[in-house]
């Protein structure tokens, strides 16, 4: 199997204020060791993404997005076009489960914005994932698989290849309840197997998959060994520089100097 780089992500959702945020990030950038071996990557809120780019810079640390229009550009009031995150982001979440099912965000929806992020050669991180209900009437892997398939309905083989896959299921998101590391793991083979008939096989070994839902630093141990397991989206715990930076730490396995 190709070799994938691994990552880590910390969603801020929309928890914090600009002065809030360039603490957090200050502190990150004194705590994270220098020489992981997964990238690292923040998302802030919009307001804040072209400070904390700035802040980031000559640093390890990347940015993402939290969302992106569907749309390039117009008159679409409040929204954010992928022209304005260009230069500042590498990584955009789309169809994130709070997208999907507090705004209403639809697979149609999703595989617009997956596609926009790709035709500006930033990389989509593409969310999917059952819920409770979902998963207690025994659908996760129907509902999970169809989200993804419509989801990335635009994409090419190739862009697959490059892209990002985020298994969140919707149950374990701040709740505390994590999914153990057998069951992700089954699920992300099960995508892994999906990219595979649709695209082929350089698709699939190339395309990363990353767990999301509920990671601590001792889940982040855990699902180390999940060889399907590309990276981890974590929410609550990135606002805790010292829980993030445990996570890291204990889900990438080159570590040696501390910066700073
Ligand atoms: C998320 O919302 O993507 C997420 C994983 O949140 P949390 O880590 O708080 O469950």
């Amino acid at each position: 199997m190709a070799k994938r780089k691994k990552i880590v992500m910390g969603n801020w959702k929309m928890n914090l204020t600009v002065p809030e945020s360039t603490v957090l990030l200050e502190k990150l950038k004194k705590e994270m060791p220098g020489n992981v071996s997964s990238e690292v990557v923040l998302l802030p809120t919009f307001v804040d993404i072209y400070r904390a780019a700035e802040e980031a810079k000559g640093t390890k640390l990347l940015l993402g997005a939290q969302n992106v229009a569907e749309e390039e550009k117009g008159a679409y009031t409040g929204e954010v076009s992928i022209l304005a995150l260009k230069g500042f982001v590498k990584y955009v979440l789309v169809g994130h489960s709070e997208r999907r099912n507090i705004f209403g965000e639809n697979d149609k929806v999703v595989a617009k914005k997956a596609e926009i992020v790709v035709r500006h050669d930033m990389v989509p991180v593409i969310c999917i994932g059952e819920t409770l209900h979902e998963r207690e009437d025994g659908l996760s892997k129907v509902v999970t698989l169809s989200q993804l398939e419509a989801s990335c309905k635009h994409l090419t083989g190739e862009e697959i290849a490059e892209s990002v896959i985020a298994y969140e299921p919707v149950w374990a998101i701040g709740t505390g309840q994590v999914c153990d590391e057998k069951e992700a793991e089954k699920m992300a083979a099960d995508i892994r197997g999906l990219i595979h008939s649709l695209y082929g096989e350089k698709a699939a070994e190339k395309v990363r998959i990353l767990y999301g839902g509920s990671v601590t630093g001792k889940s982040a141990k855990e699902m180390k060994a999940a060889k399907n397991i590309d990276g981890l989206l974590v929410g609550g715990a990135s606002l805790d520089h010292k829980e993030f930076t445990a996570i890291v730490k204990n889900y990438s396995s080159e570590i040696s100097v501390k910066k700073g």
